[in-house]
């Protein structure tokens, strides 16, 4: 039965392989999901029937178009725009938008796959999608990124609405974007429409705690799993790649918790601070100043700069890289598991190779990955559509505990379900199990379409 049914979904495999030809990423979160289904098709083959796998493999619609726009000094480019409409079981497609030079159709395949099955882990009625563009925001002006969101949401704004499809910031697209984005869209439509995208202003239709809620999230998510060992973040200290949103915010509420973040980075190398990371400086640098890491290190004299280099190097009780797909594989993985890492937790999407997974789990250490570490981003972008919906906003106070309880929710649906299927502790599993069977009996209800 057991090498039946893993013949069946090395079938399936191969014919995304073979369809999606050259999108690495794309395969390799595929694979992932792939790995946890073989018990789930044991224990019940109906998931099997109905041609559900491949149905869910392929997504509903993907949208490439030409952004054309025109820098400071009169020059016109060409940039590729994406939105990959994956799939609408639970709700209206709902995911970010990534503007990053590393953009490409299987990039966004892999992460509005992902997506799929972290919106459903969340419990609300969300789909699951996700766009950008090659497009990259490092080092262009004011007006540049503006003309550049334009000309994006004058193709998109078609394909997009509150209950078709809500995009929403990733990686290169934060607060500012989405308020250029939103303006357009406004403008093309004539409508106030403020639940087509989130993360939006607080004075113009966005939620409390949605540019904090990522970072957030991922530290209540390690907070849980450290609980579930009979611990707390209390005095642990902490390792966390990236400076951008998920890890400013992931910083901020560690230390809140009682931990010590002590490492982050960005592209150019990483700083350790073993007092602490002071987060007003961090934000001044990279929130106000846009700058690198390294202005850190200048203007903290017990500080370290480290160029290039492995931010995993550092020892740590905790580490959540919060940067960007596969910064940690299976040697960094094994540098934390050597220094005594008791709990990582993914910030960002697929941060770690499938080697660096298995390096966890063969010592044990509690690995979370970010389609359920992560979902506090989405889940208070679902949060701002309900309020959007009820013409409604809610306090800091408030949606933060909406957060912290779904964030425990996700935890214990999690470990649940990997009991469940006789896997105690993977939360690797578990997430990725939990999101399917939610995902597919709603499209077993909604018929073969
Ligand atoms: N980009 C975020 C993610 O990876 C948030 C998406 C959203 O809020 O729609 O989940």
């Amino acid at each position: 039965m057991s090498g039946q049914v893993r013949a069946q979904v090395d079938k399936y495999f191969e014919v995304v392989a073979h369809r999606n030809a050259g999108e690495p990423e794309f395969h390799q979160a595929v694979a992932e999901v792939f790995e946890s289904l073989t018990v789930v098709l044991e224990r019940n083959s109906k998931y099997a029937d109905f041609g559900l796998i491949e149905r869910l493999c392929e997504p509903e619609r993907q949208i490439i178009f030409r952004v054309p726009w025109v820098d400071d000094q009169g020059c016109v480019h060409v940039n590729r725009g994406f939105r990959v409409q994956y799939n609408s079981a639970l709700g209206p497609y709902k995911g970010g938008l990534r503007f990053h030079p590393s953009v490409n159709l299987g990039i966004v395949k892999f992460l509005g796959f992902e997506q799929i099955f972290k919106n459903s882990l969340t419990g609300l009625p969300i789909g699951g999608g996700k766009g950008g563009s090659d497009f990259d925001p490092k080092g262009k002006s004011e007006g540049e990124i503006m003309r550049f969101c334009q000309s994006f949401m004058t193709e998109l704004n078609r394909h997009i609405g509150e209950y078709t499809d809500v995009p929403a910031g990733d990686i290169g697209v934060g607060g500012r974007e989405i308020g250029y984005l939103f303006g357009q869209y406004k403008r093309l439509t004539n409508t106030y429409e403020s639940g087509v995208l989130t993360g939006k202003g607080i004075n113009w239709g966005g939620s409390q705690v949605r540019t904090e809620a990522t970072g957030y999230g991922v530290a209540y998510f390690v907070a849980e799993m450290l609980k579930a060992k009979g611990e707390s973040v209390e005095g642990k200290t902490a390792v966390i790649s990236g400076s951008g949103n998920v890890a400013i915010y992931a910083i901020q509420k560690i230390h809140q918790l009682g931990g010590l973040a002590i490492a982050c980075s960005d592209s150019s190398g990483y700083i350790v601070d073993k007092k602490g990371i002071d987060l007003d400086l961090l934000k001044e640098i990279k929130e106000v100043r846009r700058g690198r890491i390294s202005e850190y290190a200048d203007a903290v004299p017990h500080a370290e700069f480290v160029a290039g280099g492995c931010i995993w190097d550092v020892p740590c009780d905790v580490a959540l890289p919060c940067a960007t797909q596969n910064e940690l594989d299976d040697s960094a993985a094994k540098t934390l598991i050597a220094n005594g890492v008791q709990a990582v937790a993914e910030g960002a999407n697929m941060p770690t190779t499938p080697g660096g997974i298995q390096a966890f789990r063969d010592a044990g250490v509690a690995f979370a990955p970010g389609k359920a570490a992560n979902a506090g981003g989405v889940a208070t972008s679902a949060l701002e559509m309900q309020q959007n919906a009820s013409r409604d906003s809610w306090s800091f106070e408030y949606t933060d505990e909406r957060l912290a309880g779904i964030m425990r929710g996700i935890h214990a649906r999690t470990i649940e379900t990997a009991a469940e299927y006789g896997k105690p502790g993977d939360y690797v599993h578990g997430a990725n199990i939990a999101g399917f069977v939610k995902v597919a009996d709603a499209m077993f209800a909604l018929g073969v379409i």
